[in-house]
């Protein structure tokens, strides 16, 4: 293995004990420059991330066994390495150094970079919102009436109608496609109208502050009359950029500038998030999307091909829109590759033609789930350690993803009792069958456990097993 064969395999290792925000934010970038006599250097790209790996690593002791993720990295790194290399290491350093390559990148990236923005420029050019976003293009349906109407509401009355609004729900469901249509409402009135994903607003501060431009980060967040953030869980986690965008949100929210927000869960289940911003994202109002029933699906299908100019039947529509159920990019994606085959053919889309493309597209796409997928998402969704997971310790927050995770064996891979109690630490089968019966009848009590449930087994399904690379 080379180093970086080498430190990716140590990543992979990380990655299992952190949740998805803290490992993009502290990992991604971050290699070995050099590997010797058990002292090894680990480049990072920015100070704010060699300091922030640095001083979880100085607190006591104590405080560490509290939370994995505020410990110090380099224990970490150094048991992965060993695990991955076979190597004893007695020396981490953390370096600031970029790949020169990857830095060129990300330089590009950075809007501080810049000479002063300019806020014509951010939104038609830099943060362009996807033109085909917007209000004439969305089919309100059941699952997003209530965040329609709130997304009309702000649009037609900034700062005034919610302050903020939040939007959460699973994948594919619209969100950004609200929220951007809010931008596109607004922008008709004035130009300060920004919109960007969490993580650009985290990388813009970091990269900020690296260049001593956190000045310019403020005057450009602090002054917009509409901010969107679009992903905002990903910022749980993350100490610098919530501190900062804390005051952000003051700002704006005191000068009555509207703020929307999109998430993949509800606040209080952002994990890592700080109180105080928990609390003032439910200051305003909350709104939900979920899947569209078949009624919607089939609209939404006819409004996709109005805009492509293609021409589908009724039956075949009829056809995609009850065999793809789960969301709308996923059924715009079946519909863009029945229109590619058929273009590209020179032919017509036929029931029986549509019945085997999808079915090409369901077999490709069908990632297999396996036990160890679904300790990873459960693990990653509650942000608890998969190794606590498995372990002994019965606290209280490791008792539900652990039966969470016991259930979801048994109802979608059918693992019989006593395996998933050697899975789980060693535990007794009866173990296993209390936490299947006692999941099953929460989930007809409690539409939380429901909620959380299928946002988990979304996970399961979308997510590609290495996202950040
Ligand atoms: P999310 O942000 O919730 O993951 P997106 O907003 O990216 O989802 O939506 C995924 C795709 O589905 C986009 O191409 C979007 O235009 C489309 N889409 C989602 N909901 C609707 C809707 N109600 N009407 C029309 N298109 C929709
Ligand atoms: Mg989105």
């Amino acid at each position: 293995m080379d180093k970086d064969q080498t430190w990716q395999a140590v990543l992979g290792e990380i990655e299992l004990n952190l949740s998805r925000a803290n490992f993009t934010t502290w990992f991604k970038n971050t290699f070995i420059s050099s590997f010797e006599n058990e002292k090894v250097i680990v480049c990072v790209p920015s100070t704010f991330t060699k300091a922030w790996l640095e001083k979880k690593y100085q607190k006591d002791i104590l405080e560490r066994i509290k939370k994995l993720e505020t410990e110090g990295c380099q224990k970490e790194i150094a048991s992965a390495l060993e695990n991955v290399t076979g190597v004893k290491i007695k020396e981490i350093i953390f370096k600031v150094e970029a790949r020169k390559e990857e830095s060129a990148i990300f330089d590009k990236l950075s809007m501080i970079e810049q000479q002063k923005p300019n806020f014509d420029n951010v939104l038609h050019n830099r943060f362009g919102l996807n033109s085909r976003y917007t209000f004439d293009n969305f089919v309100v349906g059941k699952g997003n009436e209530l965040a329609h109407a709130a997304c009309q509401a702000v649009a037609a009355n900034p700062g005034r109608a919610y302050n903020p609004l939040f939007i959460y729900g699973g994948v594919g469901l619209g969100k950004t496609h609200l929220i951007q249509a809010v931008g596109h409402e607004i922008s008709k009135r004035t130009s300060k109208v920004l919109y960007v994903t969490c993580e650009k607003f985290t990388n813009d501060y970091i990269q900020a502050v690296r260049n001593g431009k956190a000045k310019d980060f403020k005057d450009l967040y602090r002054t917009v009359d509409l901010l969107l953030i679009d992903d905002i869980q990903f910022m749980g986690g993350k100490d610098g950029t919530q501190e900062e965008f804390f005051h952000t949100f003051n700002e704006l929210h005191q000068s009555n500038k509207q703020i929307v927000l999109t998430s993949d869960r509800q606040p209080k289940y952002i994990p890592a998030l700080e109180k105080r911003l928990l609390s003032r994202f439910e200051w305003g109002m909350i709104a939900d999307v979920v899947s569209p029933d078949l009624e919607t699906r089939v609209a939404i299908m006819e409004t996709k091909c109005r805009e492509k100019n293609y021409m589908i039947d009724q039956e075949i529509l009829g056809f995609v829109a009850n065999n793809v159920q789960s969301n709308i990019r996923e059924l715009e994606g079946v519909l863009n590759r029945l229109i590619a085959y058929h273009e590209f053919n020179n032919t017509k889309p036929t029931l029986d033609t549509t019945k085997q493309t999808l079915n090409n597209i369901l077999a490709a796409s069908s990632r297999p789930i396996s036990t160890k997928k679904i300790i990873d998402s459960v693990s990653r969704f509650y942000d608890v350690a998969v190794k606590d997971v498995v372990g002994k310790s019965r606290k209280k927050e490791l008792v539900k993803p652990r039966q969470i995770i016991m259930y979801l064996m048994r109802e979608d891979l059918g693992v019989s009792y006593p395996s998933i109690g050697d899975e789980l630490g060693g535990r007794d089968h009866t173990t296993a069958i209390h936490a299947y019966n006692k999941i099953s009848k929460d989930l007809k009590t409690s539409s939380l456990i429901k909620q959380e449930i299928e946002l988990i087994k979304q996970i399961l399904r979308d997510e590609q097993p290495d996202y950040s690379y």
